[in-house]
């Protein structure tokens, strides 16, 4: 069904026009006009589909955007520029060079949470890497999904970028052609979907997937702040973020301190959307119904209030909450979060190396020592100091997963990176032909490889 759309993206490809310098940058602010010229659609459709306002949609969809972009412009030329590296004693009178090359025809498929930016942020990279592209939004975001065909549509034509609107089925169909690449984000079970459909065709991946991510208080952190930072990165979009800290360890001695001003937090934070029916709401009945049961498993210490015909969840503190119960046991992506105590800040090592790779991991210390010991010790695939989300929002860091929490990077150069390949070239010089391959002598060889 696709494979026509996909023969034109890639008879386009190789006339080379999108290999261009001058092209990818023309093509980059394009899109910022584009998005521009279309925020308050885009906007309008945010708050129908997750009723986001339109402050969180500035601050966590579109404003990012501009930020990737902008740094991409000013990078762009530096980062196409072929790499001179060294040669080896064994290679004297070559040179090599690295040619970052355009990986082709790529698929994005994005989620739902962050429909604006998880699809276009990708894009950014597609752009910048001289490929042309199809992207799949998500169905669960149908007003949103629909202003990113739209905007595609008007100003990119379809055989260098498309929209393909759709559910399962589309993406099934999708993952059946022939792409070079493939940047997939979303949740671990269709991560693997995907990558057993790539491997098929030895297709490329990026995995951009999710996971429990703790977030540790040392009784050393600055609790007020700990407080007010876990509040909002938890609770913003509802908790429905992949980086969202999904279950706090408190250290004993500030638990009942800590609890009681990240419950202050919460009020001066969110109270007043929550009333005026300004909170982001869970984006389907069926997440709603899954996040309801995860309230029964544990002492609702704040909130645990919710509105069915709305589909909010007021943002909600669990305590007694038992390892074995599935809300420990999935990803909850909802407003709700668990918070257990340790004694020593050691304990927290094992409790977290016993799951999953955490997509992110935040520490609240003032102590460098249990900053050091946690960061070093645990594995993940980024994360914060004293901080939460934040790293996410930066084209200076790459950001993406390890383990089941997903595979590559992207933001900034890594984007750039993940949407090139590397074509290694040994330039040989005709002056002179070294006899050593030919005629090896051991005692020689010996000696250049020692
Ligand atoms: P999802 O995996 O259900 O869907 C993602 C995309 O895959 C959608 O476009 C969907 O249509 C498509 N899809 C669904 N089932 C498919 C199948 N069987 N075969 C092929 N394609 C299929 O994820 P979601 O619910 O949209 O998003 C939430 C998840 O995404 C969470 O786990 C979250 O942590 C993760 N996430 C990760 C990041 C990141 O950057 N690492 C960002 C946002 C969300």
């Amino acid at each position: 069904m696709y494979a026509e759309l996909i023969g034109k993206q890639r008879k386009y490809f190789e006339q080379g026009e999108t290999h261009e310098l001058t092209f990818r940058i023309k093509q980059l602010k394009q899109l910022k006009k584009a998005i521009k010229e279309h925020e308050h659609e885009l906007i309008e459709a945010l708050h129908k589909d997750l009723n986001k306002s339109e402050e969180e949609a500035f601050l966590t969809e579109i404003g990012p955007l501009y930020q990737e972009i902008k740094h991409t412009i000013n990078h762009l030329p530096k980062w196409m520029k072929p790499k001179r590296v060294k040669t080896a004693i064994s290679h004297i009178g070559s040179r090599g060079v690295i040619y970052s090359e355009p990986r082709g025809v790529t698929l994005i498929i994005a989620p739902w949470n962050y429909p604006v930016q998880l699809a276009f942020a990708p894009l950014i990279g597609a752009i910048a890497g001289g490929n042309c592209a199809v992207i799949k939004p998500s169905e669960l975001t149908p007003n949103t999904s629909k202003i990113v065909r739209i905007i595609i549509e008007k100003y990119f034509p379809e055989e260098y970028i498309a929209v393909k609107e759709g559910a399962v089925e589309t993406s099934k169909q999708l993952l059946e052609q022939r792409f070079d690449y493939i940047f997939f984000t979303g949740s671990v079970a269709v991560g693997k979907v995907v990558m057993e459909q790539a491997a098929k065709q030895l297709i490329p991946v990026t995995l951009e997937l999710g996971g429990k991510s703790p977030v540790v208080i040392d009784k050393s952190a600055r609790l007020d702040l700990a407080a007010k930072r876990i509040a909002w990165g938890k609770f913003l979009n509802a908790g429905q973020t992949c980086v969202a800290p999904d279950y706090a360890l408190v250290h004993e001695d500030v638990k009942d301190l800590f609890i009681s001003l990240l419950k202050k937090q919460i009020d001066l934070l969110f109270r007043e959307k929550v009333e005026s029916q300004l909170y982001p709401r869970v984006v389907s009945e069926r997440h709603f119904n899954r996040l309801l049961t995860f309230l029964e498993e544990g002492d609702v210490i704040k909130g645990g209030t919710y509105n069915r015909e709305q589909l909010t969840i007021s943002p909600t503190l669990l305590e007694n909450v038992n390892w074995d119960q599935a809300i420990m046991n999935e990803e909850i992506f909802g407003p709700i979060l668990p918070i257990f105590t340790f004694d020593q800040v050691e304990e927290v090592i094992p409790i977290i190396r016993e799951r999953a790779n955490p997509l992110a991991f935040y520490v609240f210390a003032e102590d460098r020592a249990v900053q050091d010991l946690l960061i070093k010790n645990l594995s993940f695939g980024g994360g914060c100091i004293n901080d939460t989300i934040m790293h996410l929002a930066t084209p200076h860091l790459p950001f993406g997963g390890k383990g089941e929490s997903g595979i590559g990077a992207y933001h900034g150069y890594e984007s750039f990176a993940a949407f090139t390949h590397n074509k290694s070239i040994l330039k040989q010089t005709t002056r002179f032909d070294l006899p050593l391959r030919y005629k090896p002598d051991l005692k020689l060889l010996r000696k250049v490889f020692r």
